[in-house]
């Protein structure tokens, strides 16, 4: 799943004007997200609330070949997984997972997309021949009802960035609940959150220390909110100055909603002696039923995905020495108030030979 959600990588090549209109306030957009007008009736300002209509949204996440080609080989290499299964696809967009399954042999698939893209993906399962295998419904998963009363296996690309960005999980979770058969799987069934350390002055100085003089006049009010947003962005695998740490590993097939808010203790230890100017969050999802364990990384190290990683920039400089370990903990939980928001609390200290520095912070990502 991806977003219009905002980057650094954006507002570079577009400008922070067009940005600006680009970028989906998904407290704005959560009504009409799934209850748009029929997509011949649809304006700029509804593709504006509604961005999983747009194709481009999905152009995105089809061509982040490391997302869909993971999942076509989970379907296409352990076929015995789906053959003669029954299928709910949960958030099914253009209907690709769907498609896959149909190709493995599914009994029937349910794909299941709330915006205007469900109209789409209905064209696309008729010219490909597959409507008696692949049964789109248009509506939201909370809202609609199954022609079935159980499903043997439910599959959706429901990660958010920072994994959890966007909530979708939820849905997932409600599916499974629902209507998941007993020893039914989920596809995939395990995600986990890591966090490292990063230098990172030069793009500090751009995105934060910016705004303490604009042209000639003090805007630091605005720098305060801006270290309060963690930023998508990629981040160079040189500029990781400590090892990674594990914060969490979800599973799916067995997690309660509850689990994903949680508070995690991390230790991370320095390679060398470098300056941190951020923590940076990254996740993995695997598919442990395979045959073979399939799943990807969006981590620095990685081939690139539409996920990038997710940067949280530091009030202070950690002057850092080899050897030495900043520790703290990550609280994460969906905002009261917006449950598709995240808030995050970050609690770090540095007790090093340069550097002693105790700090808690706090982020949201809208
Ligand atoms: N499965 C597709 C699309 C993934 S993006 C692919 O892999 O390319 C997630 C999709 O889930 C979006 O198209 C979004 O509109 C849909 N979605 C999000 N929440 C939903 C809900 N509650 N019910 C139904 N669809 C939902």
């Amino acid at each position: 799943m991806t977003s219009t959600k905002n980057n650094h990588n954006e507002q570079e090549s577009n400008g922070s004007d067009q940005n600006q209109n680009t970028k989906l306030r998904l407290e704005d957009a959560d009504e009409s997200m799934c209850d748009a007008d029929a997509a011949d009736d649809i304006t700029s300002a509804d593709y504006y609330f509604d961005s999983y209509s747009h194709f481009g949204i999905h152009e995105e996440m089809l061509k982040d070949i490391v997302r869909t080609k993971s999942y076509q080989d989970v379907i296409y290499k352990n076929k015995y997984l789906i053959k003669d299964k029954i299928v709910l696809d949960v958030g099914a967009g253009t209907g690709i997972l769907s498609l896959f399954c149909a190709k493995a042999g599914a009994a029937h698939v349910y794909a299941v997309e709330c915006s205007q893209m469900a109209d789409t993906a209905k064209e696309i399962v008729k010219s490909n021949g597959l409507s008696d295998v692949i049964t789109v419904l248009k509506g939201k998963i909370e809202e609609i009802e199954l022609p079935v009363p159980k499903v043997d296996v439910i599959i959706s690309e429901w990660m958010g960035y920072f994994l959890v960005y966007e909530n979708m999980l939820d849905t997932v979770l409600y599916a499974r609940n629902k209507w998941l058969v007993d020893g039914g799987i989920v596809l995939p069934d395990k995600a986990s959150l890591y966090l490292t350390a990063i230098e990172d002055a030069h793009y500090k100085e751009d995105k934060v220390e910016f705004w303490n003089n604009v042209y000639g006049f003090d805007m630091s009010c605005i720098k305060r909110r801006a270290i309060t947003e963690p930023l998508v962005d990629t981040v160079d695998g040189n500029q990781i100055v400590t090892d990674s740490k594990l914060l969490k590993t979800m599973d799916i097939s067995k997690m309660a909603s509850e689990d994903a808010s949680f508070t995690a203790p991390f230790q991370l230890v320095a390679k060398r002696n470098d300056q941190i100017h951020a923590l940076v969050a990254y996740f993995d999802v695997s598919f442990t039923m395979c045959h073979k364990m399939i799943g990807f990384s969006t981590g620095p190290k990685s081939r690139a995905t539409h996920w990038k990683q997710t940067v949280l920039y530091l009030e202070d400089v950690l002057t850092i020495c080899e050897g030495e370990m900043i520790t703290g903990s990550m609280s994460i939980a969906p905002n009261k108030k917006n449950p598709r928001d995240v808030d995050i609390k970050l609690s770090y200290s540095l007790n090093g030979q340069h550097c002693k520095i105790s700090r808690t912070q706090l982020y949201r990502m809208r």
